[in-house]
């Protein structure tokens, strides 16, 4: 894709912070990280969402994702880390070549994710039914 900027990335066409490269997989530190060591996985051939991505090249992604993560996890010496996938511009997703965010965390980094929503806890039941009467 010739206007992604992880595409020209891959390519060396833009600078980054490269960790890890290997045929399918190219893994770089955040421009903009949240914690240290926060990193970016990324398939070298663009797909655009997680949900469109190749098994295959998914599966390959996790690999890394947990071989580097627990690298980075060591040398920093985090508490333990995050994988995270925006899957779509309404799920937070700016960067349409579909990636995973490891997040190292550390004790008192003030991170809280997944905010408890005591609306929908309402609702479990019903769209539990919702869900399992149609998945199939
Ligand atoms: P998204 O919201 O799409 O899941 O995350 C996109 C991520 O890409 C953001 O965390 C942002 O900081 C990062 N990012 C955006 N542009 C660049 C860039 O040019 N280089 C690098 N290394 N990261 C980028
Ligand atoms: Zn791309």
């Amino acid at each position: 894709m010739e206007q992604c900027i992880f595409c020209k990335i891959i390519k060396g066409e833009m600078p980054s912070y490269k960790i890890y490269e290997d045929n399918d997989i190219f893994v770089m530190l955040d421009i903009n990280p949240v914690t240290p060591g926060h990193i970016l996985v990324l398939p070298k051939k663009h797909f655009e969402m997680f949900e469109t991505t190749d098994n295959e090249i998914l599966s390959k992604m996790t690999i890394i994702a947990k071989e580097v993560g627990i690298k980075i996890k060591n040398i920093l010496k985090s508490g333990g880390f995050n994988i995270n996938i925006n899957n779509g511009k309404l799920a937070g997703q700016e960067i349409m070549h579909t990636h995973f965010h490891v997040l190292q965390r550390f004790d008192g980094d003030g991170i809280k994710l997944w905010p408890a929503n005591e609306n929908e806890k309402q609702k479990v039941e019903k769209i539990y039914q919702t869900i399992i009467n149609n998945i199939n």
